[in-house]
């Protein structure tokens, strides 16, 4: 395992960390339990996880975890977020969060979910960074953290906005937008701050479609995942990249990626993210930022079948509708979009959503036209 310190917070934590979105089967507390403290035996030393992921589930599992290693005496850092706006919704999320996790205190406590610039001046004028720094100075939360989605000079931006008060900062980045947010991790890094990297696989889509991303594949790697990770723990201001386990096998094989770790080159680097940006650019990485569409349209779904779509054929975005979401007939379930955009304007990839949507559509109407079934 691979340890560094964790900007200027004093902490030395695994360049590894247990991201806790993906678990297998949520639903089995004990089962997923003994994946994250299978981790922690192994070295991981750094546990993200919410409310909210994995139907509610992450952080009731990584409490039960958190239980066991706490009698091991070893050390470990447990990170979690509140997107609440207003300072009495901050409080209760995290006093939840203490007692779902079974600490006296959440290491990292991130302000959640920063996806549009006006996010975070918003919440600091209902008072979410004073409540923040009074959480800190009671001894419920040791570091003032940040988690975004935003992109180039927006995240300098932001870190201005946080008076100082943020010690690290958790954002999306990997092989298909390093050139989006780069600039934001060097500006986090020059203020002394750790930075987390989140969708370090591109939530989970470059390792499913692994014959799809064999071209980026560099030689001596053995499989997408390998090259994915070495390149975010290849950025020197990069302190954790997480991944999200969705079991004990993952786990394994992750840690033995970390195990023969050799850095990719600066230039190598460049030459991965261009080929990256050229070949690969439009996929959806189901960051779930687009949910909150007013109409109620499953946007993510509908996104994550034309990913499907766009390797083996718009009939199997359609056919993936069907079986894997159980909505067979695409122009219904769009029928109430009103085009207000507001699912592109959230789109952390800034995919042409509506445009996406026709495509899927038009093929469901040819396949009506020609005839075939979803199970032809
Ligand atoms: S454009 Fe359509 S799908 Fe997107 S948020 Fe608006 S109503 Fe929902
Ligand atoms: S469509 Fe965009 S915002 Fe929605 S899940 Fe995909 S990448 Fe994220």
């Amino acid at each position: 395992m691979l340890y560094t310190e964790f900007g200027n917070t004093g902490a030395v934590v695994s360049r590894l960390g247990f991201g806790g979105m993906r678990f297998e089967t949520p639903e089995k507390i004990d089962e997923m339990a003994a994946v994250v403290k299978h981790a922690f035996d192994a070295g991981v030393t750094y546990f993200d996880t919410a409310p909210g992921y994995c139907d509610d589930k992450s952080e009731i599992i990584c409490g039960k975890a958190i239980k066991e290693m706490k009698k091991t005496g070893r050390p470990f850092y447990v990170s979690s977020k509140t997107m609440e706006a207003t300072p009495d919704g901050v409080r209760r999320q995290c006093e939840r969060s203490l007692e779902r996790l079974n600490v006296d205190a959440i290491d990292f406590y991130h302000v959640w979910c920063l996806v549009q610039p006006s996010d975070l001046p918003e919440r600091k004028k209902k008072g979410v960074l004073k409540v923040f720094r009074a959480l800190k100075e009671e001894g419920l939360i040791r570091h003032i953290s940040v988690s975004t989605h935003l992109e180039l000079g927006h995240i300098e931006t932001m870190l201005e906005e946080g008076e100082g008060l943020f010690e690290s900062m958790l954002l999306g980045l990997n092989i298909q937008n390093h050139h989006l947010r780069y600039a934001g991790v060097q500006a986090a890094a020059k203020r002394g701050m750790g930075v987390v990297t989140m969708n370090t696989l591109g939530g989970g889509i470059l390792t499913k479609y692994p014959d799809h991303y064999r071209q980026i594949v560099q030689p001596g790697d053995a499989s997408i995942l390998e090259t994915a990770l070495r390149f975010n723990l290849s950025l020197p201001e990069v302190t954790v990249a997480l991944v999200g386990f969705r079991n004990i096998k993952d786990v394994d094989e992750t840690i033995e990626v970390v195990n023969r770790f050799k850095p990719i080159s600066p230039s190598g680097i460049d030459a991965i993210s261009e080929q990256m940006r050229s070949l690969y650019r439009e996929f959806c990485t189901q960051c779930g930022y687009c949910r909150g569409c007013p109409q109620g349209i499953p946007v993510v779904r509908l996104m994550e079948a034309y990913n499907r779509g766009m390797i083996e054929g718009m009939e199997a975005s359609l056919k993936h509708m069907h079986y894997h979401w159980n909505s067979t007939d695409v122009p219904a379930v769009i029928a109430a979009c009103t085009q207000c955009h507001a699912c592109e304007e959230e789109c952390t990839q800034q995919l042409p959503i509506l445009a996406r949507f026709e495509e899927m559509k038009a093929a469901y109407e040819q396949m009506q036209a020609s005839g075939k079934g979803m199970e032809d």
